[in-house]
């Protein structure tokens, strides 16, 4: 009985009812009005055809935001994100592997993508693919191509990495990047993986990044270098040179990036595998434990506590070689949009939100976000020009951080209290101090959150205010055409 987890489809299709006819009231206007920090001038050709464009910002929930609120436009300041005309919430919803019918109340990038890019809830750690049963999810990427309709994924993650490859891959485990992960592998030194069902001997569709070369992409853009250069099962070149063959321009470079022709399709590969963040704690610093004294140890209400020296968030300067991923979204916005009168696809992730989350590092997260404020403010010029450009900016799961009181309200009482967990207080440029605690476990990675996440739209027609992750690959699919 699969009653938990049906989909929603009285909710899908109500929305489709008033998409189409609310949808071509979109006016220019009021993006334009939505975009107080839009500086990009987009070379990108106009359309009349509908695109959507999709933009993840993973483990981007609201503490995400505020906390890079704060720092980057202070509180006074707002974010483009807090200009979009619509503000929704969708709830993250996620099943076991073993009895799907069970609600896990914490996702992970792969089963949210899946539930995105598939309609379909699924089980962590899995690709496009059934919760128990394993069987293969049509994705929109796959709906869209078929259609006619270009498709394009940018991540500053690997392109074979959870959230990108849930648009075009499947595979029962996101691990399984390339061919030399599939067998007799370990992940963290350790831990034995098994993918080998999931093998073309086997009848499978192989590796992740196999599966790229083998999709109908027009373009995917992001770092995973590393992932490209094992050699293809069955065969005696690499994915890349299989990429190259399947009719991939393979870009390394911002000046490859810049000058690739539009004609043909293209697989950027700008790092080994995550790309450079742009922010850092100072000297590469992130969260560190409070450390209490020894009386504090013997009793709490004794003693005191010291709490890590402040910080300030300062540029990486490894960011500067990479592609940023506005560079990334704008050329993905020329090449999707040129000669094309049949509309496309574009996801964009800004990855990294969630990555420095998971390692305690708030302003790496804080450089994402901004950078996700980029690539948004490109994709608004862009839907000024082509208005039946549906934006959506939704974040795939929360995350660890939580923005704490810097001086607790019971220091007043003359205790020593401070937070579990780690703890980075960093200087914000309006000069007050902003404490960001990771208690989430005690490990060596910081884990998901399992809080419904926000949901953004440039449509000014009715857009339900409570939905499911699902319900966006109803609501994308049916702005597309595609809808079953
Ligand atoms: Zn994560």
């Amino acid at each position: 009985m699969h009653t938990l987890f049906t989909k929603p489809r009285i909710l899908a299709s109500s929305i489709c009812l008033v998409w189409g006819s609310f949808f071509s009231s979109i006016v220019s206007a009021e993006t334009e009005s939505t975009t107080p920090q839009e500086t990009t001038t987009i070379a990108s050709e106009a359309t009349s055809a509908k695109n959507v464009i999709l933009i993840i910002g993973d483990g981007m929930d609201d503490h995400q935001i505020t906390i890079a609120r704060n720092y980057l436009a202070g509180v006074n300041g707002r974010l483009s994100l807090d200009t979009m005309a619509r503000r929704s919430i969708a709830q993250v919803l996620t099943v076991s592997n073993m009895e799907p019918d069970l609600p896990v109340y914490v996702a992970d990038s792969a089963n949210s993508a899946t539930s995105i890019a598939t309609g379909t809830v699924t089980s962590r750690g899995r690709i496009s693919t059934t919760a128990g049963s394993d069987e293969d999810l049509r994705t929109i990427v796959e709906m869209a191509s078929e259609a006619g309709i270009k498709t394009g994924l940018v991540s500053t993650a690997s392109v074979t990495d959870a959230t990108v490859a849930a648009f075009y891959a499947h595979i029962s485990l996101r691990v399984c990047e390339n061919p030399s992960m599939m067998r007799d592998a370990l992940l963290f030194d350790r831990i034995p993986i098994d993918c080998s069902p999931d093998m073309k001997e086997n009848g499978g569709l192989g590796s992740i990044s196999e599966q790229l070369v083998s999709s109908n992409l027009n373009l995917a853009l992001g770092g995973g270098t590393k992932h490209f250069s094992p050699i293809m099962e069955g065969k005696d070149v690499s994915v890349a040179t299989a990429a190259e063959a399947a009719g991939f321009q393979v870009l390394r470079t911002i000046e490859d990036l810049n000058s690739a022709s539009l004609e043909t399709r293209w697989l950027g590969l700008f790092a080994p595998s995550t790309m450079p963040i742009r922010l850092q704690g100072e000297g590469g610093r992130s969260a560190e434990s409070p450390l209490p004294s020894f009386m504090n140890r013997v009793h709490w209400s004794q003693g005191d506590v010291t709490l890590p020296e402040p910080t300030t968030c300062e540029e990486n300067p490894e960011f500067a070689g990479t592609p940023s991923l506005k560079l990334m979204t704008d050329r993905a916005l020329d090449q999707l949009s040129h000669n094309n009168t049949n509309g496309f696809f574009l996801m964009i992730e800004s990855a990294s939100i969630d990555k420095q989350s998971h390692l305690r590092n708030a302003c790496g997260s804080i450089g994402e976000v901004a950078q996700l404020e980029e690539a948004l403010q490109s994709a608004l010029g862009f839907a000024n020009k082509n208005p039946e450009t549906l934006i959506i900016v939704t974040a795939d799961h929360g995350q660890a951080a939580q923005l704490v009181p810097t001086e607790s309200l019971f220091d007043a009482f003359g205790l020593p209290v401070y937070t579990p967990g780690q703890v980075m207080r960093i200087r914000t440029p309006e000069g007050a101090l902003m404490t960001v605690n990771y208690a989430t476990n005690s490990f060596l990675s910081e884990e998901h959150t399992g809080v419904s996440v926000p949901v953004l739209t440039n449509s000014t027609g009715p857009f339900p205010t409570m939905l499911t992750q699902p319900d966006l690959f109803d609501i994308m699919t049916d702005h597309l055409g595609l809808a079953d």
